[in-house]
């Protein structure tokens, strides 16, 4: 049995049962004992993305990637004001997946392939970057004056990560009725429902719909999860804790079931995956392996190569400095 602190390194046995938040959150003791499975909570970071604040969930310190999934940003609910724009211009990605949900309001996605494609509610855009491609999103000043979204991003492994870009909008997408949910499956298999949309590793994407009551989530348990509460507040495995906006929930690989009770109607979202094998490297936009690729990927855009291609929007390109490494210290 656990005794004293849970440290990381004891976050990776299927079978140890724990509960370890961030020294930040402090609602609970380090190493508690509990019935469920492990559950590591981690704040969300808050940062801008344009003119927007967003609860960044991955990557944090603590926790770098779940699966695949390597950025995960939950924006909003947030009134426009009269004339704001929570446009972001034409910037490049490689090596990524690019997931946009909407919860609320309606954006215009334009990338270099040429496509043009508005997204509302319900709906999922899948940009897949590979070995480079730039878009833009624009608000689309129509009546839909609240912005809530979470924008994610998904490693692509080195099988396809020096492929060719590409773009899928899915209008629809698979259900599930769960006892006190109902799950729409927008990446990969969950509850028996299976997404038209590309994934190209062995992960799962789920926004649940949650209705008062206790709803059993099976897992498969080669993955690991996180769960981010959207709106609302939900307990994980019956854990005497409220998880709200602002927080990742991880849960290492080994169980198959997980359960959520809600008190109140509440939306979450669950992402997760085979834990993936590639060490990655993340700077700006783009995701690679080594510092020489984000140097290259960092100059086809300063000098506009042609390597990302070019979105025909209206916003000015986003142009970022140059990456400074940290000296390695010697000796
Ligand atoms: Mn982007």
């Amino acid at each position: 049995m656990t005794s004293g602190p849970v440290e990381a390194a004891d976050l990776t046995g299927p079978t140890r049962r724990a509960v370890v938040t961030d020294p930040a959150v402090g609602r609970a003791p380090a190493g508690a004992v509990a019935a469920g499975p492990v559950l590591e909570i981690t704040d969300s970071r808050t940062t801008a993305v344009g003119s927007f604040e967003v609860r960044r969930a991955l990557p944090t310190r603590r926790r770098r990637t779940v699966g695949a999934w390597c950025f995960v940003d939950h924006a909003g609910p947030v009134r426009l004001e009269e004339g704001a724009r929570p446009d972001i211009g034409p910037h490049p990605h490689m090596g990524l997946h690019t997931v946009t949900w909407l919860l609320e309001g309606e954006m215009l996605h334009r990338d270099s392939l040429g496509s043009e494609q508005v997204i509302r509610p319900g709906q999922l855009n899948l940009m897949t970057a590979g070995r480079g491609i730039a878009h833009a999103e624009e608000a689309t000043g129509t009546s839909r004056p609240t912005a809530h979204l979470v924008q994610l991003w998904v490693a692509q492994p080195s099988a396809t990560r020096d492929g060719p870009p590409a773009f899928e909008h899915h209008a629809e997408l698979p259900r599930a009725e769960l006892e006190h949910a109902v799950a729409t499956v927008l990446i990969g298999t969950f509850a028996g429902a299976e997404s038209p949309a590309r994934r190209d590793t062995e992960m799962v994407g789920v926004d649940l719909d949650v209705r008062p009551g206790r709803t059993v989530l099976r897992l498969d348990p080669a993955f690991e999860h996180g769960i981010v509460v959207t709106a609302g507040e939900v307990a994980v495995d019956d854990q005497p804790i409220a998880l709200s906006p602002g927080h990742l929930a991880y849960v290492a690989h080994g169980p198959d079931a997980l359960a959520l009770t809600s008190w109140a109607p509440a939306r979450v979202l669950l992402v997760g995956g085979v834990p993936f094998p590639e060490p990655l490297l993340m700077w700006w936009n783009l995701v690679a392996r080594t510092r020489e690729e984000i140097e290259a990927g960092y100059l086809d855009w300063a000098t506009d190569s042609g390597r990302f291609g070019r979105v025909a929007s209206p916003l000015p390109r986003v142009e970022t400095a140059p990456p400074i490494w940290t000296p390695r210290r010697s000796g």
